[in-house]
This record gives C-alpha cells, structure tokens and sequence, in this order.
C-alpha cells in the first residue's frame, strides 16, 4: 500500500485562515442579517489599477490573433517584466541582473518551495509569531525547526544570538502578523549571521512597498554582504491588488553559492522541471505595475490603504491599546489582554468584526491580535467606531 508522508501530522487540521474562513461562514448563516466587516484575511479591497487593466485587456487580445500570441513562455518570466523588476530595484540602490529575477505566480508558492533546494537535514530558524507559510512547509518537510521568539521586549523582531544553529533563516519584513520592520543594522546582524555560518536567509519583502519611513530597508540587498547568503520574495498582491491576478517574483543573485554550488542554478533547474510559466496576459498587467502611471495608480491605492491604518492606529491609541505596526506595513498587531481566539469570538459575536486571533501564527503571538488596514476607508470607521464603543 502507498505510504504517506507522515509529516503532515504534524500541522493543525487547518490551515489559518482557513479556520477563520469557516468561524465567520457559521456565524454568517446564524445570523445571515448582520454586516460583517473583515479585517481578518490580509486580502485587499481596492481594484486593479486602470493601467493595469488595460494592459491584461491588450495582452488578452494579443493572444487572440495568430501575429501576436503566445505559447509557453520563459520559465524565469519575460525578459519586459525582468527589467521592469530590475529598474525598481535601481529605486532602493539595488543592482541586479536579469537572470537574477525568476517572475512566479505569486509568493506564497515560492516561498514554500524554495526549500526544496536544501537537504532535509537543515534545521529551519523561523520568527514567531509569523507568516505560517514558513512552518507549516517545514513540518511537511519533516525538517527540524527552531522558532526564535519575537515579543514587545525585541519589538517582534528577533535577532541572531549565540548559540543559534541552523541553515535556513526565514525572516519577513515589514512582517506579518505584527508590522515589524528590521531597520539595516539589524538585517545587517542576520546577514553577517548568514554568511559567517554558511546559512541562508529567505527573506520575504512582500510588503515592501508599505515602508514610508526613508531609512528602513525595502530590500535586504540594500545591505551589504546579502548577495552572498539570501533570496528574496515579493508579490505584486498587496502592493498592487494581485491577490486574485497570481503574480511575484523571486530573486536570487548569482553570487549566492552552497559548496560551490550557484542556488540561482539549481531554482532555474527546479522551476525548469516543475513550473511551466506565469501567463504572458497576467506578466502584461505586472509589467504596467511599473510604468509611470502604474506606479502613480498604485501608490494613491497604498495610500488609501495607509489612511485606514491611521484611523485604526488613532483608536488604538485613543482605548489606550498597545500596539505594532501600521505606519510602514498594512497590519495592526494589538495587546488584547486574553486568549487570542477568545478575543476573536468577542469581536465576532459582539461588533461582528473579524480579525485574526495572534496564537494562530505561533505560541508568541498568543495575547496578540491582528488586524488589516485593507478594508474600504467606510469599513475601517465603522469597525473603528464599534470597537472603540466595546472597549469602553
Ligand atoms: N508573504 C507574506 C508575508 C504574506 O503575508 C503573503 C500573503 O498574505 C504572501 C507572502 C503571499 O503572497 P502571494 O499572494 O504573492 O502568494
């Protein structure tokens, strides 16, 4: 009989989000009369922008003529969207080439399979709280992990100390749940880290776009020595509404070496073997991300996005909250004072908001609760006005 992969045991019998999904669809047919407002799932609520759309609505019409469509692609993306890609990165001071940038259907998948590259013997360094992505695909991995802790004391964003082991770092910046943001000389600790002790860095930058702050890193090639011990992930679903659209991208430098062996070689290998290719329609609209009225389009919506952290940021404050985030990230991450998920309920069952429970991305996030500013600017207020009505 096939045998299966026993490591997935190991993981909750739901993913997150997943969990909180089917919470607000039973609370929803109890009480199908009330208006629910979710700030739980980091989906955004902005539509594309125009540009955008009416580069997927040429490039579909590409594909519908015999002159102009399409087959496969290149398994790294098209070369338009890779220098696209490397002129944004010119923004941070970031040189990069072009077969440095791989172009994925977004994050998520890239960044959980990336592993794939390294022996199952590594033991993984994973924040908690964070992204569950990064856990959940090294349990099924079997691969030990060793979580570092985050908490108010290290502002959620722990750092290398001695004693610390292991071969694959996964770190998020500006990060989820809490909205952390490593400034360069703590990134700088994690890559001397890296490079002094032969480790990788998988470094998830898919909230880049939401640092304000000039002095903060967006990439962590902005710091020095990166190139030689870590990969990059981004996505285009927060920056510019591509949740539902599937578009990112991985980078990984050729200087990156493990025993001699180029990573920027064995991901072309992999993806060679079993990725055939972002959709060139989807690839047309990303590219448009970045083109001058892309990018104005773009950030009004990021701004959009940065009010409605304001106004929760300002209530927050006002009921005498402790709380992370918001100013360089879309994420609230709140002292509730009591069991995450006992909060969660509150919040449900009382204002019928919805947020996500901090111990759901791991055993420091308990106390914790997380919350988007990715509603509409109505929503936000409204679930503003109930909370601050509730907490007093
Ligand atoms: N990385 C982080 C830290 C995220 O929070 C998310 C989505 O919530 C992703 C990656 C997923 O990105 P994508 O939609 O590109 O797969």
């Amino acid at each position: 009989m096939v045998k299966l992969n026993e490591n997935y045991k190991k993981l909750k019998v739901n993913y997150l989000f997943a969990d909180i999904a089917k919470r607000v669809k039973d609370f929803q047919a109890k009480n199908p009369s009330l208006g629910i407002i979710r700030m739980g799932i980091g989906d955004v609520t902005m539509p594309l922008a125009l540009p955008v759309v009416s580069a997927l609505k040429n490039a579909s019409q590409e594909m519908g003529a015999k002159e102009t469509f399409k087959g496969y692609g290149e398994y790294q993306g098209y070369p338009f969207l890779q220098q696209a890609i490397k002129d944004y990165y010119t923004e941070f001071g970031v040189d990069l080439s072009l077969n440095e940038t791989f172009v994925s259907d977004g994050a998520k998948s890239d960044v959980a399979n990336f592993a794939e590259l390294f022996s199952e013997d590594n033991t993984a360094i994973i924040p908690d709280p964070v992204y569950p992505v990064y856990l959940d695909s090294n349990l099924m991995s079997g691969r030990n992990i060793t979580l570092i802790d985050g908490n108010e004391k290290n502002g959620f964003l722990p750092l290398p100390y001695s004693g610390l082991k292991g071969g694959i770092i996964y770190l998020c910046s500006p990060n989820n749940p809490t909205g952390a943001v490593y400034t360069k000389a703590q990134l700088k600790l994690w890559v001397d880290f890296a490079n002094k002790n032969g480790a990788v860095i998988l470094f998830d930058s898919a909230y880049e776009a939401f640092v304000q702050n000039p002095e903060l890193p967006r990439s962590i090639y902005e710091i020095e020595g990166a190139k030689t011990c870590a990969v990059e992930f981004c996505s285009f679903s927060k920056t510019a509404g591509f949740t539902g659209t599937r578009c990112g991208y991985t980078v990984v430098p050729n200087d990156l070496k493990i025993s001699g062996e180029s990573l920027n070689a064995m991901w072309l290998r992999r993806q060679a073997t079993k990725f055939n290719g972002t959709a060139y329609i989807i690839q047309r609209g990303a590219e448009a991300v970045f083109s001058k009225e892309g990018q104005i389009a773009v950030k009004n919506t990021l701004n959009y996005y940065r009010e409605n952290a304001l106004i929760m940021a300002e209530t927050l404050t006002k009921c005498g909250i402790w709380f992370t985030g918001g100013e360089n990230s879309p994420y609230l991450w709140l002292k509730c004072g009591m069991d995450s998920w006992e909060f969660f309920d509150l919040l449900l069952n009382k204002i019928n908001v919805v947020g996500t429970p901090g111990a759901g991305f791991g055993k420091c996030g308990e106390g914790y609760f997380r919350l988007t500013a990715f509603n509409t600017k109505e929503n936000t207020i409204e679930a503003m006005k109930r909370l601050k009505s509730l907490l007093s």
